[in-house]
């Protein structure tokens, strides 16, 4: 997947032994970043730091974590998220998040950096993923109508297009989902440059170059991290390709996650959390890098 991409890439990771570049002010007392062994954390967010409770402040374990850690070492927070911008402001604000992310990759493809509560777009990636969906999506015209057909007939679910993608599904049930899941895949099949992105009962699609795990290679690029350095956390389909160790060398998944996840993080050595959510993802990181007693000390 990375090696079709055209886009530059400095600092490049050849996975595990890419030199680390220490950016660090002089006289900073906190350890420098080769000491760190993690400078790179990307979580997803719904089921995976957030429940699904509404109007109530997300659960802190997560995010003090995150500020004992950084007593320590510099680390880097993406959310890496199916959600947009607006739809995350919101919830972040809704649920009272102390500490917000540094970076974050949108809609599972655009690769923003937060300035002053901003995002602020990389150029370079987004300008050209944008241009490859538009040229993808107006190529497979055929598969459209076939979805559209399949859905509307065959099915109880919601058609819907938006911005990121011409046709979205929103399935009435899992059950639902899981048929409407296996009819695109086995359609998919004649289209090799398009995936289905599924998140519960959501779905949406775009290029195979562009998923939550090639955005976090080209931020890991942007940084001089290394898929060693990095931690991941998620717990659905559209997280599978950020949970791969050619992305990151820590995997976690929360107690909720589907077996799907479970399984493929369980398989490469990462860690299946007992807690659900953000306790979860902290004990995942905790059981991976030792965190718990950094805490302590
Ligand atoms: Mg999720």
């Amino acid at each position: 997947m990375a090696s079709e991409l055209k886009y530059p890439r400095q600092n490049v990771a050849t996975p595990w032994e890419s030199p680390i570049i220490d950016d660090s002010p002089d006289g900073d007392p906190r350890m420098l970043h080769a000491d760190s062994p993690l400078r790179l954390l990307s979580t997803d967010l719904d089921g995976t730091l957030l429940d699904f409770a509404r109007g109530v402040p997300a659960d802190p374990v997560f995010f003090e974590r995150l500020a004992y850690y950084r007593e320590q070492y510099d680390l880097v927070w993406v959310i890496n998220t199916g959600r947009w911008w607006d739809s995350l402001a919101l919830e972040m604000a809704e649920r009272a998040f102390p500490i917000r992310p540094d970076w974050l990759i949108l809609t599972e493809r655009e690769i923003y950096k937060l300035h002053h509560d901003r995002p602020v777009g990389d150029y370079t990636w987004n300008r050209q993923c944008a241009a490859t969906h538009q040229d993808l999506f107006a190529s497979v015209t055929p598969f459209w109508h076939e979805i559209r057909d399949f859905v509307g007939s065959q099915t109880g679910a919601e058609l819907r297009s938006d911005s990121w993608s011409p046709v979205m599904i929103v399935a009435r049930h899992l059950r639902e989902a899981d048929r409407i899941h296996r009819f695109v895949e086995e359609r998919l099949t004649a289209w090799p440059k398009l995936t289905v992105v599924r998140n519960s009962v959501y779905f949406r699609f775009a290029h195979t170059d562009y998923t939550k795990g090639s955005c976090l290679l080209y931020l890991q690029s942007l940084l001089g991290v290394t898929p060693r350095q990095t931690l991941a956390a998620g717990d659905h389909y559209n997280d599978l390709p950020m949970l791969d160790r050619t992305c990151a060398h820590h995997l976690v998944c929360p107690g909720n996650s589907i077996p799907e996840v479970k399984t493929k993080v369980a398989s490469q050595g990462g860690y299946v959390a007992r807690a659900d959510y953000a306790g979860g993802v902290v004990e995942g990181w905790d059981a991976l890098l030792g965190t718990a007693s950094l805490a302590k000390r």
